[in-house]
C-alpha cells in the first residue's frame, strides 16, 4: 500500500489514525534508542490528534488530504512546544513557540506531528555524527553514518518510524540522507516552500522538503506546503499543479517515459564511485528502452561547485548566528558549538572581514552565476538531468574523515542549490547492501516532472 492509499484507507476508517500512529510509536519504543532518529515525541498528543480524526471519519466530517498520516521534524524547523535544538548546545532549551508556515499547513490537512528528528548541528553537515545528541544510525546499512543533515528524517523513514519528514537541504541535506538510506527526499524550486519558521543555515540556499517511501507521500506533501507565503520574502507565488494526481496518473499511464528527455554528464559520474555508476546507469537505461531520449551533456563547472558553494555557505552562516550571542537563547554559540560549526563561523567571520576588497565573496557569487547558467542552458534542451545523487558510499559510523572528504559527499547535490533548481533523489539499487540514489534534476518549477518520473520508475 502506497502513502496516498493509506490516507484514503483512513479517511474510510479501513485503518485507524490511532492504530497508524500506535504503530510507529511501537517502533520508536523498540528501536529509536540504537537507531537515534528521534530527539523528541509527543505520544499523548499524537494519539490524542489521531482519535479526533478517527471520530471525524467516522462521523463522514471533512477531512484534510493528510488525515491521520504521522510525520516527523527536523529539528531546525520551528513546531510549537518541542525542543528545536538544531541538534546544538546553543538551542537545547530553546522551545518552539510557533509553527513554522509547512508545520501550520500540515496540521491544517490533519497530518499528525509525531515528533522531532536528529540532524548534524545547525544542518551543517553531511553525516549526522556532528549533532550535540549523538549520531543517527543507519536503518538500511546498519553501521554506517545515514548521511545528512537530515539524517534523523531520513532515518525515520528507513526504520519505519513515521509515514513522511520534513528535511532541509542547503547543499544536499535531504538527497544524500535519503540515498543513503534507501527512502525518497526532494528539495523544491527555490521558493516553491516557504521557509519561515526554517532556522537558518545558508537563507539563499536553503528549502525544506519531503522524505517518504514512496511518491504519493512526496506528491501530497508537496500538495500541502508548496505555496505563496506573503510573510517570506523569498517565497514565490507560481501556478503549481496537483502533485498527488501527477503521480497517480503516472501510474497507470502505458508510457510515462515516452518523449521525456533525460540530460546525463560524464563529468558527474567522473567523480563517482564506479559501482555507484554502475546501478545508476542500469536504471536510466532501464528508461531509455521505454521510450526516453537520453543525451549527453558537458558540465564544465563541476569543480567550481564545491568551493562556491562552502564559501557562501560559511559567509551566510556566520551572519545567521550573530543572534547567538547568549543573551536571547542562553548560551553564547562559538562557547558551545561543536567543530565544524566554529569553523564555519571563523572562515566566515575572517572572509565577511576581508570582504571589502570583494576577493571572496564576490568571486563566489560570480562562480554562482556562472554554474547556474549552464545548468540553466543544460535545461533548454531536456526535461530531467539524471545520475548520482553522492559520489561514495557511507562511512562507517566513528571513522574520522578530514572536513575536505566530508565536503566531498556534496559535490552533485551542491549544483541544485546552487542555481535554485528543484531535485530529488530515490533508491537506484544497492552496492554491497548499501542503498544507493539516483539524483533527478529538473527547470526551476518544473518540480512535477521530477515526481511524476519517481512516481513511474518505482512502478518499474
Ligand atoms: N553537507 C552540506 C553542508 O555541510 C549541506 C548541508 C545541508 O544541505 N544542510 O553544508
Amino acid at each position: 500500500m502506497n502513502i496516498f492509499e493509506k490516507s484514503q484507507a483512513i479517511k474510510n476508517q479501513e485503518i485507524k489514525a490511532k492504530d497508524n500512529v500506535e504503530g510507529f510509536i511501537n517502533t520508536i519504543n523498540n528501536t529509536n534508542n540504537s537507531i537515534n532518529a528521534f530527539l523528541e515525541i509527543n505520544n499523548e498528543n499524537a494519539i490524542k490528534k489521531a482519535e479526533e480524526i478517527d471520530k471525524k471519519a467516522q462521523n463522514k466530517e471533512n477531512l484534510g488530504s493528510l488525515a491521520g498520516l504521522v510525520f516527523a521534524i527536523k529539528a531546525n524547523i520551528n513546531v510549537e512546544d518541542f525542543i528545536i535544538s538544531a541538534a546544538s548546545k546553543t538551542l537545547e532549551n530553546y522551545q518552539g513557540s510557533y509553527n513554522a508556515t509547512v508545520v501550520d499547513k500540515i496540521l491544517k490537512e490533519d497530518g499528525i506531528i509525531l515528533g522531532i528528528t536528529n540532524m548534524d548541528e545547525f544542518a551543517a553537515g553531511s553525516s549526522s555524527e556532528t549533532s550535540f545528541y549523538g549520531v543517527t544510525d543507519n536503518p538500511a546499512a546498519p553501521g554506517r553514518i545515514p548521511g545528512g543533515s537530515s539524517g534523523g528524517s531520513a532515518a525515520a523513514i528507513a526504520g519505519d518510524m513515521c509515514d513522511i519528514s520534513l528535511g532541509s537541504d542547503t547543499g544536499g541535506s535531504i538527497r544524500n540522507p535519503a540515498s543513503h538510506c534507501g527512502v525518497m527526499g526532494f528539495k523544491p524550486s527555490y521558493g516553491a516552500v516557504s521557509r519561515q519558521g526554517l532556522i537558518d543555515l545558508s537563507m539563499s540556499l536553503d528549502q525544506i522538503g519531503p522524505l517518504a517511501t514512496d511518491a504519493t507521500g512526496i506528491a501530497l506533501t508537496l500538495d500541502t506546503i508548496v505555496a505563496h507565503d506573503p510573510s517570506e520574502c523569498t517565497s514565490i507565488d507560481y501556478d503549481k499543479p496537483n502533485f498527488t494526481e501527477i503521480a497517480l496518473e503516472a501510474k497507470t499511464s502505458e508510457n510515462p517515459f515516452e518523449g521525456v528527455k533525460i540530460g546525463i554528464c560524464d563529468e558527474f559520474k567522473n567523480v563517482t564511485d564506479d559501482k555507484i555508476n554502475k546501478i545508476v546507469d542500469k536504471k536510466i537505461n532501464e528508461l531509455s528502452s521505454l521510450g526516453a531520449e537520453i543525451n549527453e551533456f558537458c558540465f564544465n563547472y563541476i569543480d567550481l561547485c564545491l568551493p562556491t558553494y562552502y564559501l557562501i555557505n560559511y559567509v551566510e552562516f556566520f551572519s545567521a548566528t550573530r543572534k547567538y550571542d547568549g543573551r536571547k537563547y542562553g548560551h553564547k554559540i562559538e562557547d558551545v558549538c561543536g567543530d565544524e560549526v566554529l569553523r564555519r563561523i571563523d572562515m566566515g567571520s575572517y572572509i565577511s572581514q576581508r570582504e571589502f576588497s570583494g576577493k571572496f565573496y564576490k568571486g563566489a557569487l560570480k562562480a554562482r552565476s556562472l554554474i547556474k547558467n549552464e545548468i540553466d542552458e543544460m535545461l533548454k534542451d531536456t526535461d530531467l538531468i539524471m545520475g548520482p545523487t553522492v559520489p561514495k558510499l557511507p562511512h562507517k559510523i566513528g571513522e574520522k574523515l578530514d572536513p575536505m572528504e566530508m565536503y566531498a559527499y556534496d559535490v552533485l547535490t551542491v549544483i541544485a542549490n546552487l542555481s535554485g533548481i528543484p531535485a530529488g533523489s530515490m533508491k537506484a539499487g544497492e552496492v554491497d547492501d548499501i542503498p544507493v540514489g539516483l539524483q533527478i534534476q529538473a527547470k526551476s518549477f518544473e518540480d512535477h516532472k521530477i515526481i511524476k518520473a519517481f512516481s513511474a520508475i518505482e512502478e518499474l
